[in-house]
């Protein structure tokens, strides 16, 4: 997929990838808002894990729903990023889990979740049971878990709109980062990277341009 500075060039399908909502930001500067809670519904559907070589990403049966802003998104999957993709204030996280989710209108909706070096995330654990460690494999998941051990106590969020950030990069993504931190053991984050080959696999943060982030 090459450098991130050169995905616009690539192709045409890539051109999103200049434009002025991208994604991952630095959260720095933000303004108070009325937020509403996420409403999140999820339920035990995980059912495969792929490494498709640019990260490992859970696959969920439907079921599992969250509603923002009187809307209902249904998750998709989620994947990681080591290290952080979106900063907050300045400030890179050790890894950060994106969960995918879409409305009936193909709308994506992308909760990020970011992990510090603690105790062992007792869901990532159960994911990785089985590792996938070439690219292209995928193993599936027997216990099918839910996506809840991987939200923090705390709801508050921070609200932008953004992109996805890996090619095609389409833009009218809404994005909600969640302000509390949950923690992955050092070997968690370790397995992660090296079932990707040891690289990293975050985007470097994007202009904000004319968008504001909300909290
Ligand atoms: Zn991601």
């Amino acid at each position: 997929m090459g450098s991130p500075e050169f995905w616009g060039t690539l192709s045409p399908e890539y051109a999103s990838c200049n434009g002025r909502n991208q994604s991952p930001i630095n959260i720095e500067k933000t303004v108070r808002a009325e937020l509403s809670p996420i409403e999140f519904k999820y339920t035990p559907g995980a059912y495969e894990l792929v490494n498709n070589g640019h990260t490992l990403q859970v696959n969920f049966r439907q079921g599992s729903t969250i509603k923002i802003e009187g809307e209902e998104f249904a998750l998709k999957q989620f994947h990681l990023h080591a290290p952080s993709e979106n900063k907050i204030k300045g400030a890179t996280f050790p890894m950060e889990a994106h969960l995918v989710h879409a409305n009936s209108a193909g709308d994506l909706a992308v909760i990020g979740v970011m992990f510090k070096i603690g105790d062992a995330n007792p869901t990532l654990e159960k994911a990785w049971d089985e590792l996938p460690l070439l690219k292209g494999q995928t193993a599936s998941i027997a216990g099918h878990f839910s996506a809840n051990g991987l939200l923090p106590r705390s709801g508050e969020y921070y609200r932008f709109n953004g992109s996805l950030t890996t090619p095609p990069c389409s833009e009218g993504v809404r994005w909600f980062v969640m302000k509390e931190s949950m923690t992955a053991s050092h070997d968690q984050i370790e397995m992660f990277s090296a079932a990707l080959g040891g690289h990293h696999n975050n985007r470097p943060v994007q202009p904000l341009h004319a968008r504001l982030v909300l909290e």
